[in-house]
């Protein structure tokens, strides 16, 4: 019998290996854009057709190509960015495997025109199906113009995998806001059609985040700021109400290279965590830093997955820096952590004496310390003192200092107007503008950090007695609330259970004491079920929201100026006053410049 193995002939094998690299008309535009800026380009223009099925145009300004060279780089692993195995430890460039050109041809008609700098003129090179058929000297721009036309002509079959055209152009609408938002310093438009999709100039990064999302995300960022031996961190977190209007916009960038990281992204969505409503995604642009030798790019054939070295510790200080960037932003909800140029609200005048950039700049402090263990309400209001002096009158301390003791610095306030508005928001004048509460979250927040204490200390604060209640239960409700009664007993109710699903309530939490015991228990594991439920956070803090969600002060209910003061007083002796524990707004600020420009 004859030997059976034979090669096969280049043309099928790049076919074959173009698969892996060339899925569908996106990864041309990934593949060609990506060369553009390790060619150092400072413009990129991308044209497109027929969602790239018909043509894919990348043109750029860049170092260009030699006739050998340009010729060259449609062979399989020819690549200008290494030469030896030691290069693979210090990429920097975005492609090196030397595949994407030659894939590329494999499966479409390219045509390639290029000029160096020094060279008179340039070379314009067409291979068809993996087949040279042109080779010649022409007149061209500085820079290199890839085209690639009829996309998988000669694979039928994987033509018509391609989906719609809507699907492939959101695809390639992707691929070009990843590189456009990893290289924010260089020119990039992108054209379908002949119409223009993004033109977005040279940039810093808030501002490119803004060139390609809107400017809806103007107010909505907060910094991320971090330099360790091991990493460095950059970027803009979306505050948490931004998650809820978008499902989020997630980039990781490692090294300028966007990259997917399961294991990262939940560094990030554990750090929001307290700040963020259920179901909720953040929206993230983070950019990290990292010596090359500690990261390994090369283990995916599109290259957009990474491993570091020591990836625990880089998970850590991941989640360190976004609490810590959120604990900032959340302390001071009108301070404006940008410093290129989007308008900020203050929360001081103009004329007072200004320091808000103690807040901005001190790394130091981070209120989700206190988050996270110590509910303890004994304590002074803490570094909040710096956010009251917007509540200050004119210049006399409306507050105690740090350390007094004895004042519950409600007191303090004592004498100031509120307003009730609507059955909803307490309102009141700061040096700053109009100060805006929701009562019920202001309370939720409240009640929420109270039952966290209580359950930390696992101590029973004294219960409200009441006349023993009955509540029949179905069995899901029942097993339901057996499974929270422990957290219950602990924030004060007193549950027992009488068999046949029948519990008995004699007590509730002081908070909750004027409350019906049956609505009571009803509604907590109502909110319980549907919002209540998430298993990351454990099973304590959803008791402990639901419960507060489902006892704070309804809207509609008329406050006392009293009540108001003492809503106010204790939610700013919380934690984290300006988010409730949904992730909801708590505490706006309409700034006095604003209402001056009504008049
Ligand atoms: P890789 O990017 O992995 O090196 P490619 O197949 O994408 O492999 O490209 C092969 C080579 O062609 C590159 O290494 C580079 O030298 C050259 N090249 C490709 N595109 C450009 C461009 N736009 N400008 C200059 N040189 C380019
Ligand atoms: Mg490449």
């Amino acid at each position: 019998m004859a030997d059976i193995i034979r090669l096969l002939p280049d043309s099928v094998a790049n076919q074959i290996a173009a698969g892996e690299v060339i899925q569908r008309p996106a990864s041309v535009v990934k593949e060609l854009l990506e060369n553009s800026v390790d060619a150092g380009a400072a413009e990129v223009r991308v044209l497109i057709k027929d969602s790239g099925k018909t043509l894919v145009q990348v043109i750029d300004d860049g170092c260009g190509m030699s006739g050998t060279d340009a010729r060259m780089a449609f062979e399989r692993h020819a690549t200008s960015k290494i030469s030896k195995a030691e290069d693979l430890y210090a990429i920097r460039t975005m492609g090196f495997r030397g595949e994407a050109l030659a894939s590329v041809a494999a499966v479409a008609q390219v045509e390639v025109r290029s000029r160096r700098a020094e060279d008179e003129v340039g070379t314009c090179i067409e291979v068809h199906g993996s087949v040279l058929v042109k080779h010649e000297p022409v007149a061209s721009e500085r820079g290199t113009s890839v085209s690639v036309k009829n996309l998988f002509y000669n694979t039928p079959a994987r033509r018509k995998f391609l989906k719609t055209d809507s699907t492939e152009l959101k695809q390639i609408i992707g691929e070009f806001q990843r590189i456009a938002l990893a290289n924010f310093d260089l020119r990039f438009s992108l054209y379908h059609n002949q119409t223009e999709i993004y033109n977005l100039p040279p940039a810093a990064l808030m501002q490119r985040i803004i060139g390609i999302f809107g400017k809806g995300m103007n107010q909505h960022l907060v910094r991320l700021d971090t330099g360790t031996s091991i990493i460095s961190i950059g970027g803009f977190l979306g505050k948490p109400e931004l998650a809820r209007k978008t499902y989020g916009e997630q980039f990781f960038f490692v090294n300028r290279r966007f990259m997917r990281h399961a294991y990262l992204h939940k560094a990030v969505s554990e750090a929001y965590q307290p700040v963020l409503p259920q179901d909720a995604v953040p929206s993230y642009f983070i950019f990290l830093e990292a010596d090359p030798a500690n990261i390994d790019v090369n283990i995916h054939p599109t290259k957009s997955e990474v491993k570091f070295e020591d990836e625990r510790a880089v998970w850590q200080i991941l989640h360190a820096s976004v609490r810590e960037a959120l604990g900032k932003f959340n302390l001071a909800p009108s301070l404006d952590f940008d410093r290129e140029g989007v308008p900020e609200i203050p929360v001081f005048s103009r004329s007072a004496p200004v320091n808000v950039p103690q807040i901005d700049t001190d790394a130091s402090f981070n209120p989700f310390t206190t988050f996270e263990g110590k509910y303890r309400r004994e304590s002074p209001p803490r570094e909040w003192e710096k956010f009251y002096e917007g509540l200050r009158g004119s210049g006399s301390p409306v507050f105690p200092e740090k350390g007094a003791e004895g004042t519950e610095s409600g007191s303090q306030l004592r004498g100031r107007q509120f307003f009730h508005f609507k059955g909803r928001f307490i309102i009141t004048a700061v040096k700053s503008g109009l100060l805006v509460i929701d009562h019920k979250r202001a309370h939720e927040r409240i009640l929420f950090e109270q039952f966290m204490a209580s359950m930390e200390r696992k101590t029973e604060p004294s219960q409200k007695k009441l006349f023993p209640s009955v509540i029949q239960m179905d069995a899901a409700d029942h097993t339901l609330l057996m499974e929270m009664k422990d957290n219950l007993q602990q924030v004060g109710f007193e549950i027992r259970d009488l068999g046949n699903f029948n519990v008995l309530v004699e007590g509730l939490p002081g908070e909750a004491d004027k409350l019906n015991p049956r609505h009571a228990i009803e509604r907590m594991l109502e909110e319980f079920k549907t919002t209540g439920n998430d298993p990351s956070v454990g099973r304590q803090e959803n008791v402990a929201r639901s419960l507060a969600v489902s006892a704070a002060i309804p809207y509609g209910k008329t406050l006392s100026p009293a009540e108001m003061e003492n809503l106010v007083d204790r939610l700013f002796a919380c934690a984290a006053p300006n988010y409730s524990p949904s992730g909801k707004t708590v505490v706006f600020i309409l700034p006095l410049e604003e209402v001056e420009k009504w008049f």
